[in-house]
């Protein structure tokens, strides 16, 4: 098997991370992840391999843990770049504890950042997200569009993280940049084998619906319908995660060409397609044949009403499209939810 060269993924055992670390396995790269499992599982390690057939190299530790940062750069020194996902990212839970988000998701770049200033290493791909938009003046929104005082400090911590890298990329003449500006993740891969597993009550819509659906949550609410969208919900750019661990693997190889002559760039990453609440769970319905038990409760504060990508500067710059449907998405999330429950069971 050809050997493309190392890749370090942080958050790898992650939701997004580890559908982008079996993708970089299957195009031959050799995967390093870094992951403290504050909100993920070990055994997706196994499940990595089960799907790719090769296991990545794993090291548990804290990116806060400068030291161990320190070491793990100075044991790697041929890394052929980084994908960063490593953050924390509960809107609620960072409006009750901003100092965690503050510390977990500005230090943990910091101290990445610092590593690949002292050892030279190149490229980085870090997790940003369409949060920086806020409620955008039109739509579809494109990545020149005005970044809005943030909602919540987990979207402050994004906004503060593209200028930590923009910052740096203009000061060290080896680093490169690319900030993905993810819309809304869903899905899971078709293996069935990983997925996205909240620890707790899920903050996001998707694991809300299955968890519904499988009878760990009684009713699912949705938050408003009397919005001024067709349906009257609120209206998100929901992105299949395998299309988009797949961005990741095209923004890294254009930053190993050295393809973005600019040093640091910021693309979007979704679909370009706006689908509202009520038309997610009617796809689930559709194609899990399961009612959903919902409720329509009072708006949220806070959310977005709609929001959804130009995907125009991804399409044609990044040669990247999202390929899979929504329909996809809500039924490759059913398929986990159920396998990883009645797996956990035995
Ligand atoms: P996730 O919580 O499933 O994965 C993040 C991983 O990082 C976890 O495995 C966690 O254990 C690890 N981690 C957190 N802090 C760490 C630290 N200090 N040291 C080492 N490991 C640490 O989240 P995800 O959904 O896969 O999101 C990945 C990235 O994408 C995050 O930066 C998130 O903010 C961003 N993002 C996610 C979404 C979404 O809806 N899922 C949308 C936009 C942006």
């Amino acid at each position: 098997m050809i050997n493309k060269g190392k890749i370090l993924v942080t958050g790898g055992t992650g939701y997004i991370g580890s559908h982008t670390c079996v993708e970089l396995i299957e195009q031959g790269y050799e995967v390093l992840i870094i992951d403290n499992l504050s909100n993920s599982e070990s055994f997706i390690i196994d499940r990595i391999e089960e799907i790719s057939g090769v296991r990545p190299k794993f090291y548990q530790f804290d990116l806060l843990e400068a030291d161990k940062v320190d070491t793990f750069f100075d044991e790697n020194k041929n890394l052929k770049g980084i994908i960063h996902f490593a953050a924390s990212k509960a809107v609620g839970e960072s409006v009750k504890e901003p100092l965690k988000y503050y510390q977990n998701n500005l230090m943990g770049m910091v101290n990445l950042l610092e590593g690949m200033k002292l050892y030279g290493v190149k490229n980085i791909v870090f997790s940003s997200s369409c949060t920086v938009y806020g409620q955008p003046d039109s739509l579809p929104v494109n990545e020149s569009a005005p970044v809005k005082p943030a909602e919540s400090p987990y979207g402050y911590t994004k906004q503060v993280n593209e200028n930590i890298l923009k910052d740096t990329v203009a000061a060290v003449d080896h680093i490169r940049g690319i900030a993905l500006r993810y819309f809304n993740p869903i899905g899971a891969h078709a293996s069935g084998l990983i997925g996205e597993l909240p620890k707790g009550v899920p903050a996001n819509l998707m694991p809300f619906i299955t968890q519904t659906a499988y009878g760990l949550r009684e009713q699912l609410s949705v938050f408003g319908d009397d919005y001024e969208t067709p349906d009257g919900s609120c209206i998100r750019d929901y992105i299949h995660v395998v299309d988009l661990a797949k961005a990741h693997i095209i923004a890294i190889e254009r930053l190993v060409d050295g393809k973005n002559t600019d040093g640091y760039e910021v693309f979007n990453i979704g679909t370009g397609n706006g689908f509202s609440v009520l038309e997610v769970i009617k796809s689930f319905e559709k194609t899990t044949g399961i009612k959903l038990n919902y409720k329509v409760a009072p708006r949220r504060a806070g959310d977005i009403v709609q929001i959804w990508a130009d995907t125009k500067i991804g399409n044609e710059v990044l040669g990247w499209k999202a390929e899979k449907t929504l329909d996809e998405m809500t039924s490759s999330a059913w398929t986990w939810e159920k396998n990883y429950r009645e797996s956990a069971s035995q």
